[in-house]
């Protein structure tokens, strides 16, 4: 198989933030409200210090003012967040191009609300999928479609399978084009959204949840959500290509210990907590921020499984959009803070998309054409 590139051209990382509301044991702890939306890309965030002196010796200004793709806010609805930031991926993604969507920030201020949703209020995950479902439907009669999903957690740096996690452990292989593939994960095919759900759901109960101070049950594992679409020409007798789209849909961590890491400038002595991907990743994103594109950079993504499963997606070939997720109340001003900032300098990421084409030769369509003859021809008896 030789492999074909299409209409590379550079990309910008997508970035785009949502403010959640304000919870009811935010109010009666007697938070207030610290971070605005002012249009759809503004957002302004304003320190709730008392003292003006105390915000003087932090040296910066009472408030800050940030610029997105696109922000979002408590009167935003999951269907808005959608489509803005997710639906238009879809297109490409049938297409053969690659595709990824993250959700970052801290603990509680958003991320598996946005992905998962709750069964009233679906996340990104099933609404991309459900129309993922429609437009292969609306696709060319010439074309076989084959989606398969698999949805896997990093934690501690190790991979589980969520929709089997009996499996164990799982290894990253680079295969002979260099992409990095997962040996033995549970690729299901589907496109009964209710099920998908269901196994979304039953999946993410198997995600490794702690206690910790900010929110009773925290999360310090990534969920990811991968999405494979294969299509090949029924035509027969023509040298024949396939199309393999991936699109990657993620729940991270929460970012609070790593920020908090960096903030006290070295390396905290407690091994398993430190969360090596989310370092790796925010190392990733200064180096490809730094120098305005991935081109003249060193960047690091070996350091990390997080950071090796997403190497296409941050400096290579894919479409990528960043969700930043903070809450407004005060008592999450520093995690706002710094989060705002991340998602601030990931908007300098360029990105190169090609279309992944590969090609067959003659003699294997005409033999994958005669084995799917003989096994109807099978099926018949
Ligand atoms: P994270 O995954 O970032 O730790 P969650 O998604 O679990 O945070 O959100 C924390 C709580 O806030 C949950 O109870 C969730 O349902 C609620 N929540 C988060 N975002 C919203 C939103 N946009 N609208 C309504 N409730 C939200
Ligand atoms: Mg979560």
């Amino acid at each position: 198989m030789k492999d074909l590139t299409e209409e590379s051209k550079d990309h910008q990382l997508t970035v785009a933030l949502r403010i959640r509301p304000i919870n009811d044991g935010e109010i009666e702890e007697g938070a207030t409200i610290t971070a605005h939306r002012v249009d759809d890309q503004i957002v302004v965030l304003m320190d709730p210090s008392e003292d003006p002196d105390d915000i003087l010796r932090a040296n910066r200004s009472r408030e800050k003012t940030f610029m997105f793709d696109m922000a979002f806010d408590h009167s935003s609805t999951q269907e808005e967040v959608y489509v803005a930031t997710t639906k238009n991926l879809i297109a490409g993604v049938v297409s053969g191009y690659n595709a990824t969507v993250f959700a970052y920030g801290p603990t509680g201020a958003g991320k598996t609300y946005t992905m998962l949703g709750l069964d009233s209020e679906p996340g990104i995950y099933i609404l991309t999928l459900n129309d993922l479902f429609k437009a292969i439907e609306a696709g060319s009669d010439n074309m076989d479609y084959n989606v398969s999903m698999s949805y896997l957690e990093i934690y501690n740096e190790m991979i589980r399978d969520l929709l089997n996690p009996a499996s164990g452990y799982l290894d990253l292989r680079e295969d002979s084009k260099g992409e990095i593939q997962i040996a033995g994960i549970t690729e299901v095919s589907t496109n009964n959204a209710k099920e998908i759900m269901l196994l979304l759901t039953k999946g993410n109960k198997q995600r490794t949840q702690e206690p910790t101070a900010a929110n009773n049950t925290s999360s310090r594992s990534h969920a990811v959500l991968q999405v494979t679409v294969k299509q090949k020409s029924r035509v027969k007798n023509i040298t024949e290509e396939v199309r393999v789209g991936r699109l990657f849909m993620i729940d991270l961590a929460g970012t609070e210990r790593a920020s908090q890491t960096q903030n006290r400038g070295k390396r905290m002595k407690e091994g398993a907590h430190i969360n090596r991907s989310l370092l790796a990743l925010g190392n990733c994103i200064n180096a490809l921020s730094e120098k305005g594109g991935n081109r003249a950079q060193y960047v690091n993504y070996r350091d990390s499984k997080l950071t090796r499963l997403l190497k296409d997606s941050l400096g290579g070939n894919s479409r990528t959009v960043m969700i930043a997720h903070i809450s407004p109340a005060s008592t999450y001003f520093e995690e706002s803070r710094t989060t705002l900032i991340y998602a601030d300098r990931a908007k300098n990421i360029k990105t190169r998309v090609k279309r992944n084409l590969f090609n067959m030769s003659f003699h294997m369509v005409q033999y994958t054409n005669i084995i799917a003859d003989l096994n109807k021809e099978i099926e018949r008896l």
